[in-house]
């Protein structure tokens, strides 16, 4: 039997193209989705895992990041890089610690901490706590010294901060009230462009930076929640929530103006079932008609 033309052409389809690289496979989770200091029950601090090709990327590294990579079914010997956005311990309180436990649990491969400063003196302070338990790893486990395997990227300027394989990394700086450089990153893969917003107050510059981005993953507070979170007697609390960050209406806003295929909230404060998904999602409608997920903890997006 004679075969059609479109079976033929539905035969090449399936063939790969000669010299084509196949795309990396890129896969997103939300390791932690609270946003601010305080430990909750029901979501993990910020951190969010960029995987591409099975290499881990992480992007904050608030408490518990190394159990949430191992949650995620992420070995911690394939951490390569983290990038911090800003240095509040929400943000960075396990920077060190997830180095350490990717170490003692068969690291071989550099690490690279990129940050604004004093991301260095932090992850060097960091580490040292474990010089005693690294020293006896060494000893008795016949462990690579860990030293030269860390590398540290401290930047306070924005601009491009890693072009690895076919993926770039740029960064700009937020407004973080008082918190100095604070920076948001978009990372370009082949597969698809990743915007983090880190926090800040709504922001002209993020919304130039995530420009027709498939994903924006942004920071939200719930206003109304807010009074009644700080309590009565804690205008201040509440003030500089209100000047740092970003309420979900004007997180619709930055998702319109930018143009992104679909947005992801994030780093949500209050992180508690007060607020719910319903709740995040009608104040983000009041201006962002596109694709919408209210971030929960170990989820794919
Ligand atoms: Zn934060
Ligand atoms: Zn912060």
């Amino acid at each position: 039997m004679q075969a059609t033309r479109r079976q033929i052409l539905g035969g090449l389809a399936a063939l790969p193209l000669i010299g084509a690289v196949p795309a990396p496979r890129v896969r997103v989770v939300l390791l932690g989705t609270k946003g601010g200091p305080t430990p909750g029950p029901g979501r993990a601090a910020p951190a969010t895992l960029i995987e591409i090709d099975g290499q881990a990327w992480v992007v904050d590294c608030g408490n518990g990041v190394a159990n949430q990579l191992a949650k995620a079914r992420v070995p911690l010997d394939t951490v390569a890089r983290i990038f911090v956005t800003h240095n509040h311990s929400d943000h960075m309180a396990d920077v060190g610690t997830l180095i350490e436990l990717a170490w003692s649990s068969g690291l071989k491969t550099p690490v690279t901490v990129h940050g604004p400063p004093p991301i260095a003196q932090i992850v060097r302070d960091q580490l040292a706590s474990f010089a005693y338990d690294i020293a006896g790893r060494i000893r008795e486990e016949g462990r690579i010294p860990l030293a030269p395997l860390v590398h540290i990227d401290e930047r306070a300027d924005p601009g491009i901060v890693v072009r690895d394989g076919g993926t770039s990394v740029t960064s700009c700086l937020v407004d973080h009230e008082t918190i100095k450089p604070a920076f948001a990153y978009r990372f370009d893969t082949p597969a698809r462009s990743i915007v983090i917003s880190g926090d800040t107050r709504y922001s002209d510059t993020l919304v130039a930076l995530a420009k027709g981005a498939d994903l924006l993953i942004h920071e939200a507070i719930y206003a109304p929640a807010i009074s009644r979170m700080a309590g009565e007697n804690a205008p201040t609390l509440a003030d500089h929530l209100r000047r740092s960050h970003t309420s979900a209406e004007e997180v619709g806003l930055v998702a319109k103006r930018a143009g992104v295929k679909k947005l992801v909230l994030s780093h949500l404060v209050p992180g508690g079932p007060q607020v719910t998904d319903a709740m995040w999602l009608a104040a983000v409608r009041t201006n962002f008609a596109g694709e919408v997920v209210i971030g929960r903890d170990l989820m794919e997006v």
